[in-house]
């Protein structure tokens, strides 16, 4: 079993005073290689900042990140945003896909945007097998929501990172839509070997994981092993 992240000790505190709020307060954790591990958590106990943490989006009050050997809590802002494009893929409850731009152009933004060439062989395959391939040409706002996040799963695995963090993809879905993309994500998983973290809300989408944590109060409760 390869580690292929890795948290020490993570504290993130937000605000000062009588204010503060302690959203995440000592986490260790290790995510597996290849694994699908799901984050699950009542509201406000941590899962996202745990996510945007780990993902590089946000920095940490104290504590350790290791994402592939690298330990990312000690890079300068260039290279955290280095880290950010080539590691790490993001998937959002309300897609963030870019209005103005096509299917097809939303999923080549990420490789675009750092100057790096797609492999188009692979963009083939993956749209095809995300249902996509008629749909490359169309902009976001003729999608319905399940075809958006099929297209934001195409933008998160293109640039092959070594982690993708889905925070609720299905959170704004109906429940057959919300099932399809869970398994097109599982489908990514297996096919493409892709380490997935996706926190949800749902606790029988939760059960499809290969591992389950419970977070509460910015704690680990239940580490799922
Ligand atoms: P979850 O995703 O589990 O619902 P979050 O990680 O979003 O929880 O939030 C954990 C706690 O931190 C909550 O109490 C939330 O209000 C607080 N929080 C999150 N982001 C901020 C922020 N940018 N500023 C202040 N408080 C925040
Ligand atoms: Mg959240």
């Amino acid at each position: 079993m390869e580690i292929i992240a890795k948290v020490q000790g993570l504290k993130k505190y937000y605000g000062h005073g009588a204010g503060q709020v302690k959203a995440l307060n000592g986490v260790d954790l290790e995510i597996e290689k290849g694994k699908f591990t799901m984050i699950i958590g009542t509201s406000g106990s941590g899962k996202t900042t745990l996510l945007n943490l780990l993902g590089g989006q946000d920095r940490p009050t104290q504590g350790e990140i290791f994402v592939e050997g690298t330990r990312i809590n000690a890079l300068k802002e260039a290279q955290l945003a280095v880290y950010r494009r080539n590691k790490v893929g993001f998937i959002y409850q309300n897609f963030n896909l870019i209005p103005m731009l096509t299917v097809r152009e939303n999923i080549l933004f990420p490789l675009d945007m750092g100057g790096q060439k797609p492999d188009m062989k692979f963009f083939k395959e993956l749209t095809e097998t995300l249902g996509l391939k008629d749909r490359l040409d169309a902009y976001p706002g003729e999608l319905s929501g399940g075809q958006k996040q099929q297209a934001a799963i195409a933008r998160a695995l293109l640039p092959k990172p070594a982690l993708v963090l889905a925070d609720e993809p299905t959170g704004n879905l109906d429940t057959r839509s919300g099932q399809n993309v869970l398994g097109l994500l599982r489908m990514m998983n297996i096919q493409y070997h892709q380490t997935l973290v996706m926190i949800t809300h749902n606790l029988d989408i939760a059960q499809t994981a290969d591992r389950i944590i419970r977070i509460e109060d910015g704690k680990i409760v239940d580490r799922g092993m």
